[in-house]
């Protein structure tokens, strides 16, 4: 792996993130977004992310100075790739605008750049041909609060080359992250597709009125080893998140249990304020 510039296209949560994290471990970073405004907002957000660092890595006054010093911002795309190894692209979760910018990508960046999506819930393969550079595509997944939270997996999807998915596989681990290769394509990746089901089932527990919200985590916590169980886990990813997955998955699946599920994450949590432990109350109170 040769990387020395990258481009992070979309400078919202994630983006900001990225484009810092990988600033800090010494890359030329251009961040892109759409307009200027988006840019300036980009600025005041990556900013923020400097007292983080000081804070969770003991980061000096200076390291943080200089990782935002790596940093230059452009809205437009092909003096933003113009000299890219990798961009990485963390533009929104919607199917056309991501379509539409890999299409416009893949006609202005050199030939040598690699592109990686962030996207949490689309596949590599929806979008290779728009890229028209399928082997040079992928996913690099990354998780919130990513200086801490420091997982990236990579994803490949059937026409990724072997030699790019290793590169950004080597890639990952220098800017810090530790790296997590799947070598086929999986909704949800590695996390969500063990997180998911675990969250579901316990949910399901507590609506057949099995068990309560503590017996049902001190289950896992005990017989496991795990920090945490999955209604504490609820609490961190927030109940309203919660609810909104429950109801999409009651309207997909037409299963009456989801739906009474979703019902009680509504009546007895997101329209009491109970929205998890950033409220200060969730299933349990922080
Ligand atoms: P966000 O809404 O915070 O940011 C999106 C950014 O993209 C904004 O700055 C917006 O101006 C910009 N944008 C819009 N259209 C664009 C275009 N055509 N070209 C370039 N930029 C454009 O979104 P986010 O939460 O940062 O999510 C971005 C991606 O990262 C999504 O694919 C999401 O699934 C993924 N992701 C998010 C999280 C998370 O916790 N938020 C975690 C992992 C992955």
């Amino acid at each position: 792996m040769n990387y020395k510039n990258i481009t992070v296209a979309g400078s919202g949560v994630l983006g900001s993130q990225i484009a810092y994290q990988t600033a800090f471990k010494g890359f030329n970073v251009t961040v892109y977004d759409i307009n200027d405004p988006a840019l300036e907002r980009a600025k005041e957000r990556i900013s923020d992310l400097k007292s983080h660092y000081r804070q969770d890595l003991n980061a000096t006054g200076q390291e943080v100075d200089e990782a935002y010093n790596r940093i230059s911002f452009s809205s437009d795309l092909s003096k933003a790739v113009a000299e890219a190894d990798l961009v990485i692209e963390a533009v929104p979760e919607v199917v056309q605008i991501k379509a539409d910018f890999y299409t416009d990508l893949g006609k202005v960046a050199p030939e040598k750049t690699v592109f990686a999506t962030n996207s949490s819930t689309l596949l590599p393969s929806q979008f290779a041909e728009a890229t028209g550079r399928p082997q040079k595509f992928l996913a690099l997944h990354f998780a919130n609060e990513i200086w801490k939270n420091n997982t990236a997996e990579i994803m490949k999807h059937p026409g990724t080359d072997m030699a790019v998915f290793q590169d950004v596989v080597a890639f990952a681990k220098a800017i810090g992250m530790v790296a997590l290769p799947l070598h086929k394509e999986q909704p949800g990746y590695i996390l969500n597709s063990l997180l998911v089901p675990l969250l579901e089932a316990a949910q399901q527990l507590l609506i057949r009125e099995v068990a309560d919200v503590e017996t049902i985590d001190k289950t896992w916590m005990v017989a496991t080893g795990a920090p945490q169980g999955p209604f504490a886990i609820l609490d961190v990813v927030g109940i309203n998140t919660a609810y909104n997955i429950g109801l999409a998955k009651a309207e997909a699946s037409g299963d009456p249990e989801f739906k009474k599920i979703a019902e009680m994450l509504k009546s007895e949590y997101v329209d009491k304020g109970k929205l998890g432990a950033a409220a200060g109350e969730g299933f349990y109170k922080y």
